[in-house]
């Protein structure tokens, strides 16, 4: 037992060493992309159910080393949420969504809202409001094409700051929609007290709605609440037209999912758009 016991120790000690190692390495690499503009967004669409027509795209951050492959967002924010890169991190994502609005509305296309996904970090940093306002000033884009997404734990972290900050950011003309909703542990009451405009249902509730009656009495019950509280639902994660119809039955305004398109680069945006009023 005692020899099991110093391998263990070993073992476990030498897998820290790993991935503190792993970890100052991505932090590092985090750092040079910033100052060689490593990063870029892709865009997926989110489908109004009714009209079938793209009302917005949600900004999904990648990263593109020099060398290697496309990073999805799993592999670093973690990283860059821990070391606080995400802040500026996310101050470039926000720039570079509203210039992107920007373009879109210069191309006509001047109801098209970009969601841009809030950290933790940058929820919680004094310095975001004056963040949001400079990227909506220098793109000139609508502040009212701009959405915020947050989790509902951001919100519980510190309910009062919470309020303040998003009392300010409308102020600019911002929306705000609650990511990942049903999974966070919240009570619902902040809901009524927050200016909230959309739920968008997380997609651990989508999978398999078509066979699992929990998950769809779920769904179900987060469409009466957002009904009874004025809000607007978005399904995220559907991948299929069971799981879509379903959603229309229940009432769900938008959809989100491969079904319609995965995340793509800006220029694809456009063929995806020839359906709206530009
Ligand atoms: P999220 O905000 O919940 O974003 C939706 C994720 O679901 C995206 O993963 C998207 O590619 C994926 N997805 C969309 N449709 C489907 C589908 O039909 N099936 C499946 N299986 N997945 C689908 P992605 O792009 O890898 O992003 C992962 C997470 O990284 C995001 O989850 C978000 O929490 C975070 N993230 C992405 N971009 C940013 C950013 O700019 N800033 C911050 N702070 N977080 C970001
Ligand atoms: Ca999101
Ligand atoms: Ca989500
Ligand atoms: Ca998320």
């Amino acid at each position: 037992a005692k020899d099991m016991g110093g391998n263990t120790v070993e073992l476990f000690t030498s897998s820290m060493t790993h991935s503190a190692r792993a970890r100052l390495q991505t932090e590092a690499g985090l750092r040079n992309a910033l100052a060689h503009s490593e990063f870029l967004l892709h865009y997926q669409p989110i489908v109004e159910l009714k009209s079938g027509r793209v009302t917005s795209v949600e900004a999904l951050l990648r990263w593109q080393p020099s060398q290697g492959n496309l990073v999805p967002p799993a592999q670093f924010i973690p990283v860059a949420e821990e070391t606080g890169l995400i802040v500026p991190i996310g101050e470039w994502v926000l720039q570079e969504a509203c210039r992107q609005a920007r373009r879109w509305q210069d191309q006509g296309y001047d109801t098209l809202q970009i969601a841009v996904n809030l950290s933790i970090r940058q929820f919680a940093d004094p310095s975001l409001v004056a963040t949001v306002r400079d990227a909506l000033q220098s793109s000139g884009c609508n502040p009212a094409s701009l959405q915020l997404e947050i989790t509902e734990s951001m919100v519980m972290q510190d309910a009062q700051g919470a309020l303040n900050t998003m009392h300010q950011l409308t102020e600019l003309g911002v929306q705000f929609s609650i990511d990942d909703f049903g999974t966070g542990y919240s009570s619902l009451s902040y809901l009524k007290r927050l200016p909230v405009h959309k739920l968008k249902i997380d997609r651990s509730f989508i999978g398999e709605i078509e066979t699992d009656e929990n998950d769809r009495a779920i769904v179900d019950a987060i469409q009466t609440l957002a009904r009874k509280l004025t809000l607007r639902t978005v399904a995220e994660g559907v991948e299929t037209d069971a799981q879509l119809d379903i959603l229309r039955e229940l009432g769900c305004d938008a959809y989100q999912g491969y079904l319609f398109s995965r995340p793509v680069a800006a220029t694809d945006i456009a063929r995806l758009l020839s359906n709206m009023p530009a």
